[in-house]
């Protein structure tokens, strides 16, 4: 797909002979950028929520992804426009940043632009408009600093872990069996955080996602899976105690290089070169079962007679282990990855408490397991679903889980969801911009108002009555004060009646510094497109 506006924001068609250098000033490039920004973020807007829908997006090639996380989407697309671009890499520095949030970040900026946009209208100039909204979010920024709550994160209380990842899931695909993944994601964080230095290494967490079984057969398994079998059927499938030789070289003969050439004139010699390269097999087999090894991990393969002499000496092997793979599981077992035969030895085998094939349901597909590594901070999440695209989705969302779990290691404030966050910022922004007496004023009451396209957007594609349910909320929140501070959109309440509830009590979570991040990139971004006053475009020469 690939989308091409005009001057104003317009998609259109190009024909190649037609384009000339085009060249668009003043309030009128403004303008055009802001709707090329905004038919980006009308998209996204949809998909905000637990009730958010899902985008399918179709590759040239036919590859469909099915997916409501806002990064992804912008990421499929091929956006042309240059200011559209600027919101796909807004999405993506969130993503990149704190990994949840991608799409709540566009639809701010989105909602910011649409206030700007009337702001420019009456003839306020675009410079004004820039430093009232960076004002408008300073301000913001210290209500979340002030409002946000720190979160007992010790290693034994779990709770409050899980409920922000649970948050997290429950727009995703995931929503139904969130209770278990955001569990899986808390564990698998925590066994690899290093609370001391509050920082999580996500290298030692493998996502592995297989097609069949359900979400609900996710598993969290301490060590590392791979998408391989045991080289033979009959070579045990579990191997207790596992001692790993880690081979980067094939396991065969040497073959002659092909520009030599060996002449075999009679049975004899044939016979004696077939001995010689038998010899010289068994003595392979012989070093590595001299050094101890009982499980053979080899980066290229060997063929059936190999194989069967493999079998012959109670050695089993798994073949055509990928090269990223092999280094995982060196780094997990512990063991040295092994180049040349000459060069094993006892000390470099990796450990592990047990290896296992695992099969799935009547399917022939297998996996095999590294449990219990001796270097414990290697986790593997093993996600299952009924198709490929859930099982893409659900790894995509396990992510974002993991994300929002360690960015509350590194910082444990939470502040709360559902909206209840930016009401409370947008009633403090309305209240400084009253005390503000130059024209700023009303770009900072259009900041308030832009951060009511939240929760508006929240309850909108929940299908209630968006506005009604805002301003109750926000009047509660005006009346009730603290500690009610967290009343947002109980968009999964399905009863009638006002819909704003207590987001503490439903323990919806977000992180400080996802939240924070989300205002302080969008308005850098919207600031960035106001400043623009001049697109000249050159056309193919
Ligand atoms: P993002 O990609 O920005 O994380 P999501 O589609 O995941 O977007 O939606 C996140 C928004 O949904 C946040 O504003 C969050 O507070 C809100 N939210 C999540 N769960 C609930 C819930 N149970 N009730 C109300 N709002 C929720």
């Amino acid at each position: 797909m690939s989308m091409v506006y005009d001057e104003y924001g317009r998609p259109f068609i190009i024909l190649k002979e037609q384009q000339a250098k085009a060249r668009v000033k003043g309030t009128e490039a403004t303008k055009s950028n802001i709707l090329a920004a905004r038919s980006i973020s009308n998209m996204l807007r949809t998909s905000l929520g637990p009730k958010g829908l899902d985008k399918m997006l179709v590759s040239p090639d036919g590859d469909v992804t099915i997916t409501n996380d806002g990064a992804t989407i912008l990421e499929q697309l091929h956006v042309d426009h240059q200011v559209a671009k600027l919101m796909v890499e807004l999405s993506q520095s969130q993503d990149d940043e704190i990994g949840d949030g991608t799409t709540g970040v566009v639809v701010l900026a989105g909602a910011l632009l649409e206030q700007a946009e009337v702001l420019l209208k009456k003839g306020i100039h675009p410079i004004r408009v820039a430093e009232g909204l960076e004002k408008a979010a300073d301000v913001a920024m210290q209500t979340l600093a002030e409002i946000a709550e720190p979160m007992d994160i010790a290693v034994n209380n779990h709770a409050a872990l899980v409920a922000t990842a649970m948050t997290t899931l429950s727009s995703k695909i995931l929503h139904q069996h969130k209770h278990k993944m955001a569990d899986i994601a808390v564990r698998a964080v925590l066994q690899v955080a290093d609370l001391e230095r509050r920082d999580v290494n996500f290298e030692h967490i493998r996502v592995e996602g297989k097609t069949g079984g359900s979400l609900e057969d996710a598993e969290l398994v301490n060590g590392i899976v791979i998408d391989k079998e045991i080289a033979h059927p009959q070579m045990p499938k579990i191997i207790e105690d596992a001692k790993l030789c880690i081979l980067t070289c094939p396991f065969e003969p040497p073959k002659p290089k092909t520009k030599h050439k060996l002449e075999i004139d009679s049975k004899e010699a044939y016979e004696q070169l077939y001995q010689q390269e038998q010899e010289y097999f068994r003595d392979m087999v012989k070093k590595v079962k001299d050094s101890g090894a009982n499980l053979v991990i080899c980066q290229w393969g060997f063929d059936d007679e190999a194989n069967h002499l493999l079998l012959q000496n109670d050695l089993a092997a798994v073949r055509w282990v990928g090269g990223v793979e092999i280094e995982h599981i060196a780094m997990a077992t512990g063991g040295r990855i092994v180049p040349r035969f000459e060069e094993i030895s006892a000390e470099k085998l990796g450990h592990a408490g047990r290896v296992k094939e695992i099969t799935f349901g009547t399917s022939d597909e297998r996996m095999l397991v590294i449990e219990n590594p001796v270097n414990t901070t290697a986790v593997t999440v093993l996600v299952r679903g009924g198709s490929k695209m859930i099982v893409e989705e659900a790894k995509r969302s396990l992510h974002d889980a993991m994300c929002v779990v360690r960015n509350l290691i590194r910082d444990n404030r939470v502040v709360y969801g559902g909206g209840s966050a930016e009401i409370a910022c947008s009633l403090a922004v309305s209240r400084f911009a009253d005390t503000v007496t130059g024209v700023d004023q009303y770009a900072i009451r259009a900041f308030a108002d832009a951060l009511d396209d939240i929760p508006l957007a929240l309850a909108e594609n929940a299908g209630l009555s968006p506005i009604e349910e805002v301003a109750a909320a926000k009047s509660r929140q005006v009346k009730e004060k603290n500690p009610v501070i967290g009343l947002g959109m109980d968009v999964m309440n399905e009863a009638d009646g006002y819909h704003s509830a207590d987001m503490r009590e439903l323990g919806v979570f977000e992180t400080l510094i996802g939240k924070q991040q989300q205002i302080q990139l969008a308005t850098q971004v919207v600031k960035m497109i106001l400043k623009i006053d001049d697109v000249i475009s050159m056309g193919p020469q």
